[in-house]
Formats: structure tokens, sequence, C-alpha cells
């Protein structure tokens, strides 16, 4: 039995316990959080800090980690996707498996006990077997020439089957609106099963949207030379959100990812077509929006709803920390209530991947992983540039 005290404890969903104990068995699931100012208590530890439950990083492409530093920050979203296909046979499988181990030591250190993945390939599977992480795998498909719709979806059916052969959970999502057939989006959509997680990428960057509204733009020309089909194309005159909401699936959760584009109008649409709050999920990804697009998301237009942090890749990110993440919207929004991140950072994620029976809160019964972070301004509850987290369980 291990009873872990700190400065304050943040259980993930409630007020922060000051001086607080936290008591596990031997196998790290909590038996009791106590309310106490007696920090004497026999055999306990007592740390500097705070205590937080451990994080869900709800977006991650672990198998993109072998491009850590390869792709320039700034350039964009097009030359950003133009550098993962360029790159695609530049590594060998042996050197990309070990960045998948690398990141997934990596995300693990840093006290991330869940990560909502993005697959293209089954690369990483052998090591999401092996990790003390638990991984929600988004199987994901993209394509937007329509006569390979069905060869499309079969082959993420087949890597679904690969994923359970590991006994790892996951499904088929898609990767976004601009990179899809309207025959693959809704053969995806259409088939999506009740207990099954959706996930897409919303409204990264502007272009997506000016390919949707007005037919132009970097991303329109980009899909153009890929798929000539789309020379012909009619576009909706609607944004990109706006567009996927005809074919999203009824009653599931769903996560909408990165949002940096998206407006008020989006958010009331989105809002009101998925109906149920408890399942709509907008995971922000600061720090790779930094690199890719040298833009902040405005956290703002989502704080009514479910607000998530995900790290997105290596290839975009130069570490796989959700504390960093924090500590970035912290720093451009220093009037977010650390309780509130937190609680984006371990609760809403663990709701999210369907996880939050054993993850994301300090409470009892759960197993969510403890972290300690430092360096923590005490008086006003805020992240310093020098805070850090260690993983006590
Ligand atoms: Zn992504």
């Amino acid at each position: 039995m291990r009873k872990i005290s700190a400065n304050y404890i943040f259980t993930g969903n409630t007020t922060p316990i000051r001086n607080g104990i936290v008591v596990l068995n031997d196998d790290g699931v909590v038996l009791d959080v106590l309310n106490t100012s007696d920090k004497e208590q026999h055999s306990q530890e007592f740390y500097n800090g705070i205590i937080v439950p451990g994080f869900v990083n709800t977006h991650c492409h672990i198998e993109l980690s072998h491009l850590k530093n390869h792709i320039p920050a700034g350039c964009g979203m097009v030359d950003f996707i133009r550098g993962v296909i360029a790159s695609a046979n530049e590594f060998t499988l042996e050197e990309k498996k070990d960045k998948v181990k690398f990141a997934d030591d990596l995300m693990y250190a840093r006290g991330i006990s869940v990560v909502g993945d993005v697959s293209n390939k089954s690369v990483s599977f052998e090591q999401k077997k092996q990790s003390k992480i638990k991984y929600h795998t988004f199987v994901e498909a993209l394509g937007s020439k329509r006569e390979f719709a069905d060869k499309i979806y079969s082959d993420s059916v087949h890597l679904v089957d690969i994923l359970k052969q590991y006994n790892l959970a996951g499904n088929i999502v898609p990767h976004s609106t601009y990179s899809l057939s309207p025959e693959l989006l809704s053969t995806i959509c259409e088939r999506f099963k009740a207990d099954e997680i959706f996930s897409v990428h919303n409204q990264e960057s502007g272009t997506e949207n000016d390919m949707f509204l007005f037919g132009k733009g970097d991303m329109m020309d980009f899909v153009r030379m890929i798929n000539p089909e789309y020379s012909e194309w009619t576009p909706p005159g609607i944004s990109s959100s706006n567009y996927l909401l005809e074919f999203i699936p009824n009653n599931v959760k769903t996560l909408l990812v990165h949002n940096t584009e998206v407006t008020q109008e989006d958010v009331n649409n989105i809002t009101k077509s998925i109906g149920n709050n408890d399942n709509l999920f907008w995971v922000l990804c600061p720090k790779s929006n930094m690199y890719i697009h040298n833009k902040i998301v405005d956290y703002k237009l989502f704080k009514s709803g479910n607000i998530c942090l995900g790290t997105d890749s290596l290839a975009s990110n130069n570490d796989l920390s959700i504390l960093s993440e924090m500590k970035m919207l912290h720093k451009m929004n220093p009037e977010i209530e650390l309780t509130e991140m937190i609680k984006w950072a371990t609760y809403n994620g663990a709701r999210a991947l369907n996880v939050d029976k054993e993850f994301g809160t300090i409470s009892k019964g759960k197993k969510p992983g403890i972290n300690l972070i430092s360096n923590v301004d005490l008086a006003s509850f805020t992240l310093r540039d020098d805070s850090f987290v260690k993983r006590l369980l």
C-alpha cells in the first residue's frame, strides 16, 4: 500500500484538495482519497507540487515518430502533408519501429496513461501490445478517388482485424473531409457501430474551408493534383464541418480534432447536430497548430463543451507531453483555471476514449496512474515555464 500526498491533489474532476492523501494498493488501484491537513500520517510520501491523474492524450500518430525535426516548422498544411508523403520510403521498418518505441516510452515518462492514436499501418501494433500505456487505435482511412472507396475500406477492415489479433482496441475513422471521396466517407459513417469512437481532423487549416466554400486555395489545388476527378467538382459552398455533418454517424462518441479554423457558427451547428453533449469532444493540439500554422486555437469557442488535449505526432511537435500542451495554452491564455485545464487533460479525455471506468480521475476503484507536477505557482494556481511532470505510479 502507498499513501501519496502533496500540496494539492487535483483528482481530475473536483476542486483541488489541499494536503490531500491518495491511498493506493500495490497494483496502483486507488483505495481512498483523504481530505486531511494531517501531513504526518504514518508511512506517507509527501511531495512539493500537485498530484494529478495520468494524462489522456486524445490525438497522436505514433507511427510518424521517425519524422521528428523532418518537416520544417511554419510550412502550412499542404506542405506538411507533402512532407509526410515524400518521406514514406526514407526510413526502414526497423527505424520506424525503434522510433515508435521511443515515443511510447516518452509518453509514459511524461505521465500519459491513455492515448487515442491514429494509425494508417500496423507498424505500431506490436509496441502498443506490450506498452504500459492503454491505446485506442483509430485506423485511418483516406483516399479521394471514388472508384477505390470499397478497396480502401476493406484494407482498413483488414487492419482492424490485425489490431484485434493483438487484442487492442480500435475502429476505422476518416482522416478528414478533404482527403476522402463522399463514397468512402459514407461507407465509413454508414457502417459505424454504436460502441465505436468517431474521430476526424476538423478545420485544421483555413485552406480546408476555402476548398469547401469556394473550390479554391492550396488544398483544392493539391487535391486536384492528386485526383483529376476534382477538376469537375462543384464545391458545396459550406464550411468543411457543415459538409461533415451530412455524414457523421449518430449517437457515438465524436472527437473533432484541431478546430483551428472553426467559427462560432460551426460550433453551434455541430453542437446542435450531435445533440447529446456527452458525445461531443473538441480535441485541441496547440503545439502542433503552432508548429504547422503558427497559430493557436481559440479555446473559448468550446468552453461550454468538452475540451480534450492531444499532442499530435512528433512530425509536428518537439515532444509528446500533455503538460507541455497545457503550458502553451496557459501561457497564451493565463485566465484558464488550472483545475479546468487538468480536467481537459484527464477526465474529459478518458470519457472521450470510453476508458473513464479505469482512467481519468483519482477516485476509488480506478487505476489512473499518478503524476506529480512540480514548480507550479501555488498562490495563483498557474503553470510556470519550468513546471515539469514526474510519474509516481
Ligand atoms: Zn493528426
